[in-house]
């Protein structure tokens, strides 16, 4: 789909776009194979697509796939989008919230790819509550803002490295982002773009019963970045425990969060979990960061 094409599909249904929604459609021909190669698809695939727009990206995804489940909320695109594609019996469409819809039904997503131009405002809580999920999708190729791109895939030496890069590296390995500049989308956000390719880990860094341990330790390390670790989990755990785990794993006494690696806070989420992975009670869900 072409910009004019695009253009004239708006003008034609009258449809203004909603900035709160995210609605800046990526019309760069090159930009989208490009996503579409990095989701490796094959016609084995069922691939689940939040945000399907006017469908530029639905388009090279069920040219590829086996299947496509596409979540979108405004339903003049929707409407649209039924016309569009009412030929396609590989397509099946929803109108619905995609953060309400995934947290309501709670499906199983562990043999599915998702692969998505994602609206802005949803990508992160989106992202960790798929990752936080028992059927956590086995890829991810997402385009999100550049700066929350960088937070996805930063390791423990980046600046941008934090409670994004943690929740999401648990369970993914980062395999790959390439930029996308605003002007390939119609219309263009203030903001450059990236895609970003994630795989889930073939054995997972911990069992599930620990993960809120993690989180709770992530978030409450993470939670006064200039601070020293030991000091902000003191509010979470008993000190002696907390001084002894840190023993341990050789970890200094002053160190802050930006400088525990992703092992390393696995490796304290078990020492700290051991016997007692209820001392994360209190976790909330949400955003982020
Ligand atoms: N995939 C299209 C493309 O590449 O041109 C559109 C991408 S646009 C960045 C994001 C799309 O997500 C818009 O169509 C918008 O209406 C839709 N959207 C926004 N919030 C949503 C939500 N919570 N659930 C489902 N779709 C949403």
């Amino acid at each position: 789909m072409k910009l004019t094409e695009m253009k004239q599909i708006l003008a034609a249904g009258r449809i203004q776009l909603t900035k709160s929604l995210g609605q800046n459609f990526l019309h760069d021909q090159n930009q989208l194979r490009r996503i579409a190669d990095a989701a490796e698809l094959t016609p084995a695939d069922a691939v689940l697509e939040i945000g399907p727009g006017l469908g530029p990206l639905t388009e090279y995804l069920l040219a590829r796939a086996g299947r496509v489940l596409a979540i979108e909320k405004d339903l003049r695109l929707v409407e649209f989008l039924r016309e569009r594609f009412a030929a396609e019996s590989k397509l099946t469409l929803l109108h619905d919230d995609a953060l309400d819809y995934l947290r309501r039904e709670r499906s199983d997503w562990s043999d599915w790819k998702l692969v998505a131009n994602l609206p802005y405002s949803v990508a992160s809580p989106l992202l960790v509550d798929l990752a936080e999920s028992e059927g956590k999708p086995k890829r991810i190729t997402v385009t999100l803002q550049l700066e929350v791109a960088h937070r996805l895939v930063a390791g423990v030496a980046a600046e941008e490295y934090g409670v994004l890069s943690l929740l999401m590296q648990l369970d993914y390995e980062p395999k790959g982002s390439f930029k996308i500049a605003a002007d390939c989308f119609f219309p263009p956000p203030e903001v450059d773009s990236a895609c970003v390719t994630l795989e889930r880990r073939s054995k997972p860094l911990l069992p599930p019963e620990l993960r809120p341990v993690f989180k709770r330790l992530v978030k409450v390390g993470f939670s006064q970045r200039r601070k020293m670790m030991l000091k902000l989990l003191r509010a979470a755990w008993p000190a002696e425990r907390l001084a002894a785990a840190f023993v341990t794993l050789g970890l200094s006494p002053q160190i802050r969060a930006e400088k525990v690696s992703l092992q390393q806070f696995a490796e304290l989420a078990r020492k700290l979990g051991a016997g007692n992975p209820g001392a994360a009670e209190g976790e909330d869900r949400g955003t982020a960061e």
